[in-house]
């Protein structure tokens, strides 16, 4: 069997607690021989700055361009506020998307039967919930020149950020998207706003061209990125995988993250371009931040970042049955009642972060038969 070099960044706050469950868990698969993995540890964000005087330093940048896939924790937190814009814990997430080419991220939205009653809408729209958040992740508004804030001469100031995108940058996300929904239901809805946005104009030029040349089995439809939000609190099961820009992604995907319950469960995916070996870059990682509201509490809720490792099996290593062990070890926890603060309803009895990690282990053993 194959031996998966695993780099793992938990970064700030929260992210060494989920983080910790997760190696757990990393640790169940090893000893039981369904994946091998060699485990690497390093500093991101905060603790970055705090160990080398930045947020990601040329080293942890090369040894992630080493590894067979990183999973991350969570950047960021009130320590750090003071500090350079360029220097700050989240500017070391977005050197590591960006240098590594990390364009697609995949954001899955979905509402476990046990947690249908933790969402913000009524049960029968969110039961079943299983919506896949295509999100581009390295132009865009995040990245376009100029980015500056500058002085005028009355006194005041004038700040612009850029949102820019090429034919590629479309292509590419628009690719990954219709490839997974042949996986899945066959049906793309791409979202933007060509109404009143040259972006948006582009987008929906090149995805329509990409559907059309590539794609013809899969249904397309376009979207205006406000009208998606608005549709995705009405009607969320209408939509299968969702296809849209960095910034709409950012919100979007944070409207779907309240569907499902809580941001405590929502892993993400952020992939490469495939290289000629058939491999490609990956990041996985919590859809959350570093919460330092609960930070150091016990209270965080690990799924999101074991679910991160879930995806991780799947789609870097192609471990599909262990990505299913894994995933259905937590839906049977959930099932039996194992709630963290965050997804418990009033009243509820709740356990900690580490008790959550041991729950899920408890479920894998089962399903092992161990
Ligand atoms: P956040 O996601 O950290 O927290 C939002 C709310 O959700 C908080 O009430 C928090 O307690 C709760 N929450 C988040 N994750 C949880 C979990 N696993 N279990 C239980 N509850 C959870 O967002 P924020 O408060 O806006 O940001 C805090 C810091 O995190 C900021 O410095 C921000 O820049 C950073 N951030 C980092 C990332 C990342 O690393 N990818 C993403 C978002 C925010």
């Amino acid at each position: 069997m194959s031996t998966y070099k695993l780099l793992l960044l938990p970064g700030d706050g929260i992210g060494p607690e989920v983080m910790a469950e997760v190696e757990k868990v990393v640790g169940w698969l090893g000893k039981t021989g369904l994946a091998s993995f060699e485990t690497e540890h390093g500093h991101v964000g905060g603790s970055a700055i705090d160990a080398h005087g930045k947020p990601l330093s040329d080293e942890t940048l090369a040894r992630a361009d080493a590894a067979d896939a990183i999973l991350l924790g969570a950047v960021g937190g009130p320590k750090w506020n003071g500090i350079a814009y360029d220097l700050r814990p989240e500017a070391g997430l977005l050197r590591l998307r960006k240098d590594l080419g990390l364009f697609a991220n995949l954001r899955p939205a979905i509402c476990y039967p046990a947690l249908a009653d933790a969402s913000a809408l009524k049960r029968e729209l969110v039961e079943g919930l299983d919506i896949m958040i295509v999100r581009e992740l390295t132009g865009g508004v995040y990245f376009g020149e100029p980015k500056e804030i500058t002085a005028l001469p009355d006194g005041s100031k004038r700040a612009v950020d850029t949102q820019v995108y090429t034919t590629g940058e479309i292509e590419r996300i628009a690719h990954v998207a219709f490839d997974l929904a042949r996986k899945r239901s066959g049906r793309v809805a791409s979202a933007e706003k060509n109404n009143v946005m040259k972006t948006g104009v582009l987008w929906k030029e090149v995805v329509t061209k990409v559907h059309a040349e590539h794609y013809a089995d899969v249904e397309l439809e376009h979207v205006l990125a406000d009208n998606c939000a608005m549709q995705l609190v009405r009607r969320p099961k209408q939509f299968d995988v969702l296809v849209t820009d960095n910034l709409f992604g950012d919100v979007l995907s944070d409207v779907a993250a309240m569907l499902t319950g809580s941001l405590g469960m929502l892993p993400s995916a952020s992939l490469g371009a495939v290289d000629a070996r058939g491999t490609r870059k990956a990041l996985y990682e919590p859809v959350h931040g570093s919460a330092p509201d609960i930070a150091g509490k016990g209270f965080a809720n690990p799924i999101a970042m074991i679910g991160s490792l879930a995806m991780c099996l799947r789609y870097s290593f192609g471990l599909g049955e262990a990505a299913d062990l894994v995933e259905g070890a937590i839906t049977k926890a959930l099932a039996s009642g194992a709630r963290t603060r965050d997804i418990a309803a009033e009243g509820q009895e709740t356990i900690s972060t580490a008790q959550m990690g041991d729950a899920i282990l408890r479920e894998l053993e089962t399903a092992r038969g161990v």
